[in-house]
């Protein structure tokens, strides 16, 4: 089958195969033919070595399909069921998961020495234990998570890991109060998801921060009240808040630097909240006076924040109230065989969400 590999970490292209095998079904998993799948900014990053992930490998981890096959002992599912890609599934019964906190349980990464590939070449990994830029994965039956008939693929794609991530890092983690003033630095699928939050929540200003044009005049479809340039933030602190600094103020790039500034952009008593995947080799500067002075809250967002199948659900429930718009954010349609061009788009910072049609 085709999938789209990376040799090796730091290399910038991917090829598009057609020797590679799924592997490691058996009990407990499932075959899944993929097919749709979003590219999301942590693509990139595995790529590029910034997140941790062994090579090569099939980056993709935002991905729907149908399952092909269940292994012995799956119950809750069968051939034909449609079904989103969870790239962290919960056991639910690690402490953790007994929490209701599932986006916290670690069983899923177990497997991540595990290939989850093969080619005549050797062993090919998958990113976060998936690699949905593939035709077929196999997975833990816990990672298939089925959708209502009218879901559509591309839609699902989106709720497996960037719209569950920024909505919930508004809804779950920060909970925004009504008539609160919130800013969002970095206007990609995630960050615009949790522009959608915020207005959900009844924030009075939204100010969405991003050096692209285009997102910017996205932002503002999507509820941001302004959408400014991040030259522009010391100016639109003042006009909006007075000077004080912003009730919330949601990191989405993963860079110590935008989390200083975003730290410095939340009044005091505020919450900052980092949503961005960042490096283990970039450090985050705070003195102790202020930190304690400040009494600002810090409040790290992973996967959304709270139980991950519940924000599957309520991400559903909105979309079709029509209260999100998910559509809207697949800015790009590529094949698999354009994928590079999609990373491009990516990189340069003019695609929101790139649904990749397998
Ligand atoms: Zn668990
Ligand atoms: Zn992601």
């Amino acid at each position: 089958m085709r999938a789209a590999v990376l040799h090796e970490i730091g290399q910038e292209k991917l090829e598009v195969l057609d020797d590679v095998e799924a592997v490691g079904f058996g009990p407990g998993k499932v075959r899944v033919r993929v097919r749709a799948t979003g590219l999301c900014h942590s693509d990139l990053s595995a790529m590029s070595g910034v997140l941790p992930q062994p090579a090569p490998f099939v980056p993709g981890h935002e991905g729907a399909g149908e399952i092909l096959e269940v292994g012995e002992g799956v119950r809750h599912l069968k051939a034909g069921d449609r079904v989103v890609i969870c790239w962290l599934p919960a056991c639910g019964t690690c402490p953790a998961c007994r929490r209701g906190q599932t986006e916290l349980c670690l069983a899923g990464f177990m497997n991540a020495g595990t290939p989850n590939f093969q080619r005549s070449g050797g062993d090919v990994f998958g990113f976060a234990g998936t690699g949905t830029f593939a035709e077929e994965v196999v997975v833990d039956a816990g990672c298939a998570v089925p959708i209502p008939d009218d879901v559509p693929y591309d839609i699902a794609a989106l709720i497996g890991c960037g719209v569950t991530t920024g909505l919930g890092a508004a809804l779950n983690t920060a909970d925004v109060e009504a008539g609160s003033s919130v800013a969002v630095i970095g206007c990609g699928g995630v960050g615009i998801s949790a522009v959608q939050g915020a207005r959900l929540k009844g924030a009075a200003e939204i100010v969405a921060v991003d050096p692209v044009a285009s997102r910017r005049e996205s932002a503002l479809r999507f509820g941001a009240t302004k959408a400014i340039s991040p030259d522009e933030l010391a100016d639109a602190k003042q006009q909006v808040t007075g000077g004080e600094g912003f009730d919330y103020v949601f990191e989405v790039v993963g860079r110590s630097a935008t989390a200083r500034t975003a730290y410095e952009n939340t009044r005091r008593g505020g919450t900052l909240v980092v949503v961005g995947a960042g490096a283990m080799d970039d450090f985050l500067q705070l003195n102790m006076f202020e930190l304690f002075f400040d009494e600002k809250r810090i409040l790290p967002s992973m996967y959304g924040g709270g139980d991950v199948l519940r924000s599957y659900e309520r991400t559903i429930a909105l979309w079709r109230a029509g209260r999100v718009d998910l559509a809207g954010l697949i800015t790009h349609r590529v094949q698999l065989a354009e994928i590079n061009e999609a990373l491009d788009q990516m990189r340069t910072g003019t695609a929101l969400r790139t649904c990749i049609e397998i």
